[in-house]
């Protein structure tokens, strides 16, 4: 199933509505793996009331850079979100349409001598001796010094495979901090990250930046998993001389626990707006609990985004994940 007409997407057209206004924009920016569950449809509504209580525009971006992305999930995504009243201006982006500005940032660091090949597996690299204080799975720089001689012999031993990219982070860097809205002052290691993949696709964090900017993006929201991520693409913005905090605002939001403990996922149960649905719980009954879990609205209490929006506080939110079990639903019932 392809992307309906209407939902889609020139890679211009979201970028055009990013500048020009003269206000900032926040987003939101699933990747279309499959249904959204409570927990991203939670930061999706976050992400639009963090944009709208601060009079930004708010966008959509689709983030389909891996090769397993599923158009069809992206429209059933977009019609979930539009279901629960948080709607976004102008045309989602799809990432994917947006090779050429990826590319172009790639070839811009690379003329500044930023750029490597690298041959390694990921088994080589969680073998590699690495240093002492380099942050938890960080490159060990195997490829980084290599003469061309021995790079000619890397490119060959892999082959037919082709060398990811790799920044090279500069000398003696001091690895960014910023302060998050939610989480306070974060720091975080930073190290030679991939820019492009060995199968071509460009990477997550090489992208977000570019995107971001591109859109005219000046308010990040999303979930507390991504903060370790934002020191590398601050680096990232730095380097490609792109706005970056205190011009960018971040907002790293608590996640949804499934009763397990850990990340709510979809083998947790009934999930998904259609799952829910199948259980006769509709998009006002979801957002209503999802309202209750932010400290927005009593348990049961029926409410639109609307009303959510003169209530909402970033100040007040709760800094704790949530934990999600079956019976929430049920019992917050009205
Ligand atoms: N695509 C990422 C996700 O779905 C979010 C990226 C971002 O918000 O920067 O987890």
């Amino acid at each position: 199933m392809s992307i309906p007409r209407d939902l889609v997407v020139d890679a211009d057209a979201g970028a055009g509505a990013g500048r020009g206004s003269g206000s900032g924009a926040g987003r939101y920016a699933p990747s279309p793996s499959g249904d959204l569950h409570l927990g991203n449809l939670r930061t999706a509504m976050l992400a639009w009331l963090f944009a709208r209580s601060s009079e930004r525009r708010f966008l959509m971006r689709i983030e389909d850079l891996d090769r397993d992305r599923n158009a069809g999930a992206a429209a059933g995504q977009l019609a979930d979100l539009v279901a629960l009243g948080v709607e976004w201006d102008g045309e989602p982006v799809l990432q994917s349409g947006r090779r050429a500005a990826h590319e172009a940032a790639i070839a811009r660091l690379a003329e500044a001598g930023l750029v490597y090949e690298c041959t390694c597996t990921r088994r080589e690299i969680l073998e590699a001796p690495r240093a002492p204080h380099a942050p938890p799975g960080a490159y060990p720089g195997t490829c980084r010094d290599l003469s061309d001689a021995e790079r000619a012999a890397a490119r060959e031993r892999i082959a037919p495979r082709a060398p990811a990219l790799r920044l090279r982070v500069p000398e003696g860097v001091v690895p960014p901090d910023f302060e998050d809205l939610i989480l306070g002052g974060v720091t975080g290691g930073v190290d030679d990250l991939v820019l492009q993949r060995g199968d071509g696709a460009i990477a997550y964090n090489l992208a977000v930046v570019v995107d971001d900017a591109d859109m005219g993006v000046d308010q990040v929201v999303r979930g507390d998993d991504l903060a370790s991520s934002t020191p590398r693409q601050i680096l990232l913005q730095r380097l490609l001389g792109l706005p970056s905090p205190p011009e960018i605002a971040y907002a790293h939001v608590p996640l949804v626990l499934g009763p397990e403990g850990s990340r709510l996922a979809k083998r947790d149960g009934a999930v998904t707006v259609e799952d829910l649905a199948a259980q006769g719980i509709g998009p006002d009954r979801i957002r209503s609990v999802l309202a209750a879990s932010l400290g927005l609205a009593e348990p049961g209490e029926p409410i639109g985004m609307a009303e959510l929006l003169e209530r909402f506080e970033p100040e007040a939110l709760p800094r704790q994940a949530w934990t999600w079990s079956p019976e929430a639903l049920r019992l917050e019932a009205p």
